[in-house]
């Protein structure tokens, strides 16, 4: 029998809150009730945005909280080659195409329509899809640009991928926090539009790394927070594409700071940081968090 695979996987670009915390020991609670494995994941691709102080902060707060994980712990930014095999795959494969609109044309580019009086999609969290106006390049422009050392990004062509799937894609969610029984839920990348797989100098982005860390890792069960509930659409249509394994997911509740917003890594006395140089216990954050 397969061992069930956990994982949390921090992003070193902030410090870590409660809401972290309750990630961490929920992943680390139904690893051991299950007799599994829990991997610790740092997802630093976004080698601007990461440092190594914050990284070194997560692993200072993880072990004091008392989370225990496998080693090696594999670190994003040093396994760009996997995901650039996987992207020249992708672009073989003609399911990405270079997007070279600027946030500033793309601004203008709806604003132009909304005069008009249409009205212009936007994606779970509220930002508006990209217009997809470059797909209509042709090829030979695209290389020009290219050579011309041109700013792009490469974009899912999301239209593409679901015809290249042909069928409904769906994942299996459990349910409540032990676990008991799960649902299928629909995957809808299209609600995300044309969304970003690598960059010209990076060659992933989260979505893509995600789902080739989690079949590469063997990962059987992903369990992180609700935030992260919809773009599960668009990784179940890239893990089909790459035929990859599906995990089973639960997207659990976010802890709320006391205004009743969701917590982010520029919040004060909700650190784990703080709260250790307050005075407070591993016993304490468990309690806070409701575990
Ligand atoms: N690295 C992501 C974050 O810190 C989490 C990714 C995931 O759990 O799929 O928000």
């Amino acid at each position: 029998m397969t061992l069930l695979t956990f994982r949390f996987a921090p992003s070193p670009n902030g410090e870590l809150h409660l809401g972290h915390a309750y990630s961490a020991l929920l992943n680390q609670q139904l690893a051991r009730a299950a007799g599994g494995r829990l991997l610790l994941r740092i997802e630093n691709i976004d080698t601007t945005r990461c440092t190594p102080e914050f990284e070194a902060g997560i692993f200072r707060d993880l072990e004091w909280l008392g989370l225990e994980w496998e080693r090696p712990v594999r670190r994003q930014a040093g396994h760009f080659a996997d995901y650039q095999a996987v992207l020249d795959r992708l672009i073989r494969e003609e399911l990405v195409y270079p997007a070279f609109m600027s946030r500033g044309e793309i601004r203008a580019f709806i604003a132009d329509s909304e005069k008009r009086g249409r009205g212009w999609p936007r994606d779970p969290d509220g930002v508006p899809l990209y217009p997809a106006a470059d797909k209509a390049l042709p090829i030979s422009e695209r290389n020009r640009r290219i050579a011309d050392n041109a700013p792009f990004a490469w974009r899912l062509d999301v239209e593409a991928a679901r015809s290249r799937i042909g069928t409904d894609l769906s994942w299996r969610e459990f349910t409540d926090e032990t676990l008991s029984a799960t649902r299928h839920v629909e995957a809808r990348p299209q609600d995300w539009g044309d969304v970003i797989l690598a960059r010209r100098d990076i060659p992933t982005s989260y979505h893509l790394a995600v789902v080739v860390d989690d079949a590469l890792q063997g990962v059987s069960h992903v369990v992180r927070g609700r935030d992260l509930y919809s773009a599960t659409g668009i990784q179940r249509l890239l893990q089909e594409l790459l035929g990859l394994g599906q995990p089973d997911y639960f997207h659990h509740r976010l802890v709320l700071g006391p205004d009743g917003r969701k917590l982010s890594k520029s919040f004060g006395d909700t650190g784990l940081a703080a709260l250790r140089q307050a005075g407070a216990s591993p016993e304490d954050v468990r309690r806070l968090v409701g575990l």
